[in-house]
């Protein structure tokens, strides 16, 4: 590990085990609860840290720290403020390898998804670097005689961030750059499964020179959620997490005066329409199933194969799941383990499930040779052919290497099946029929659409989000939606008055 992963975030315990801590009032602070979570690598099953839960003393401090700060960051200049975001991403830049280091050391993805998850975050640094012109209002002149009219975008203040453990860094990207550089102050709450990478990222940005409390880390579990939740200081609340929580969220912040966008779940159909290039076919759903071992709320997690394209599909991914190596993700394997043990078990289950269910268990990743050393969270790729829309590992979002295959005979079948889902978060057809696609992406009720794609994430000028149970709230992540959901509109009317003013007129005003 590099120094900067062992830095002032981390503190040794009496037992050896690394204890993580707060970042609060731009240091970092013990955790002071006495409540503690064990911080796993997934890869050996080692417990690497003891991260802290948060008291609600602690919350408060988080918040009061996030609140002192505001008025000043808010009027810092867009000039100063976009000057410590470019430090930001030139340092992020330089220090990349780090932070995927670290985001394999407690989430088990391959280093190569790492930094992939890395780079996509990046990507939102720059669109937040952008941040002047993005904030940019409008101007009437003369809406009304000698009366001119402009608009303008204010930040909200403190917002609360509440991440997952599948991207430990991305996630959080998609919304601290650009409520930061709208000028709010923001405390987030990561995984506290995956709590390193937050905790690096404050020391980056303390290095870029960001104000002590505009960025906090605040680690926990429920009760730091529900003490930001319900804390008349906290403005706003962005959370991704899993469908259930993500609806708690939803009401519990809204119910308390808050703007809320709270992203759950997925469960992502990949359509192979007879006519698609089914070596392509093939690799992607390969790529999309089984990359960070389905860790991914834009994982394909249902092939729904078309007509008789089927039995060549099945035949053809198979060959190439068998293929991957499984194992330690710092040895150059092509998957990883899952997150915990629980994760583990969950999965099997839900593949011993499938196999009573009457699914064909054409791929069987519960046992197999995992290259790693310990006892890792490994289930290897696995294939499930003949799936019912009845059976639990189609109903439910399984969350890993686990790919099953719906067979329907018509294009009209497979949209029927995709609608019908609860799940709206990403979807994607494989054809080479452009008037195919093109109906495709008009009559799906999903948010993000891949065509000949298949994990259409959107890049950072674009939101992310989907539709039902994938979304509760109205507003997407980064992009134009993200600066709306982190500013509120102001109109300001305005007159000068000069000799013509008109005296008493107790009318509705008119444009005149
Ligand atoms: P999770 O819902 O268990 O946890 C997410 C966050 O909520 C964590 O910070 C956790 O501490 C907190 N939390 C958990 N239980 C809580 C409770 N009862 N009350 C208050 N807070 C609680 O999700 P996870 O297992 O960390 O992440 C995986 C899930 O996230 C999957 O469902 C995946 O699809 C989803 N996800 C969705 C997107 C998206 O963009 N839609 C992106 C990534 C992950």
């Amino acid at each position: 590990m590099s120094s900067t992963m062992t830095g002032t975030a981390r503190t040794p315990t009496g037992d050896g085990t690394p204890e993580l801590t707060h970042w609060i009032g731009g240091a970092a602070r013990p955790g002071t609860s006495g409540r503690f979570g064990d911080v796993t690598d997934p890869a050996t099953g080692a417990v690497s840290a003891r991260v802290p839960f948060a008291s609600d003393d602690e919350v408060q401090a988080a918040v009061a720290a996030a609140t002192a700060a505001f008025p000043g960051w808010r009027d810092t200049s867009l000039a100063k403020r976009t000057q410590i975001l470019f430090r930001f991403r030139e340092l992020l830049n330089a220090k990349a390898p780090e932070l995927a280091a670290l985001i394999t050391a407690e989430h088990g993805k391959v280093l190569s998804d790492a930094a992939g998850e890395v780079a996509r975050g990046q990507e939102v640094v720059e669109f937040a670097c952008g941040m002047p012109h993005l904030l940019k209002g409008s101007a009437s002149e003369n809406a009304s005689t000698g009366v001119d009219v402009h608009s303008v975008r204010q930040p909200l203040g403190p917002v609360a961030i509440i991440s997952p453990f599948n991207f430990p860094a991305m996630v959080p990207m998609w919304f601290f750059p650009v409520a930061i550089a709208a000028g709010n102050t923001v405390v987030l709450k990561p995984s506290e499964k995956v709590p390193s990478s937050a905790l690096w990222i404050a020391e980056l940005w303390k290095e870029a020179g960001l104000p002590e409390g505009v960025f906090t880390v605040l680690n926990g579990d429920k009760a730091a959620v529900d003490g930001l939740l319900t804390h008349p200081g906290i403005k706003a609340v962005s959370f991704v997490g899993s469908t259930p929580i993500a609806r708690y969220i939803y009401e519990t912040g809204t119910a308390h005066g808050k703007r809320v966008q709270a992203l759950g779940g997925a469960k992502n159909h990949m359509v192979v329409l007879p006519d698609a290039d089914l070596d392509l076919a093939a690799d992607q759903a390969v790529n999309a199933g089984f990359g960070s071992a389905g860790e991914r709320c834009m994982a394909v997690s249902v092939l729904v194969a078309v007509g008789s394209c089927a039995d060549t599909l099945v035949d053809k991914i198979a060959e190439r799941a068998r293929g991957l190596r499984t194992g330690d993700g710092r040895r150059g394997c092509d998957m990883g383990p899952l997150v915990t043990r629980a994760a583990q078990e969950r999965v099997s289950g839900y593949v011993d499930a499938g196999e009573a269910e009457g699914a064909r268990v054409v791929v069987d990743g519960r046992t197999g040779e995992f290259d790693a050393e310990g006892e890792g969270f490994f289930v290897g790729p696995t294939l499930l052919d003949h799936v019912g829309t009845g059976m639990s590992v189609y109903t439910d979002e399984i969350f890993g290497p686990v790919l099953s295959v719906v067979r329907v005979e018509t294009y009209e079948q497979a949209v029927e099946v995709i609608n019908a889902n609860p799940y709206g978060n990403g979807t994607a057809i494989f054809t080479n029929d452009g008037g195919a696609a093109r109906r495709f992406q008009n009559e799906v009720e999903v948010g993000m659409i891949g065509v000949n794609v298949p994990v259409p994430v959107p890049t950072a000028y674009y939101s992310f989000g989907g539709w039902k149970n994938s979304l509760f709230g109205d507003t997407h992540a980064h992009g134009v939606e993200g600066v709306h959901f982190f500013t509120r509109g102001k109109v300001v009317t305005t007159r000068w008055l000069d000799p013509s003013h008109g005296g008493l007129d107790l009318g509705f005003p008119q444009n005149t």
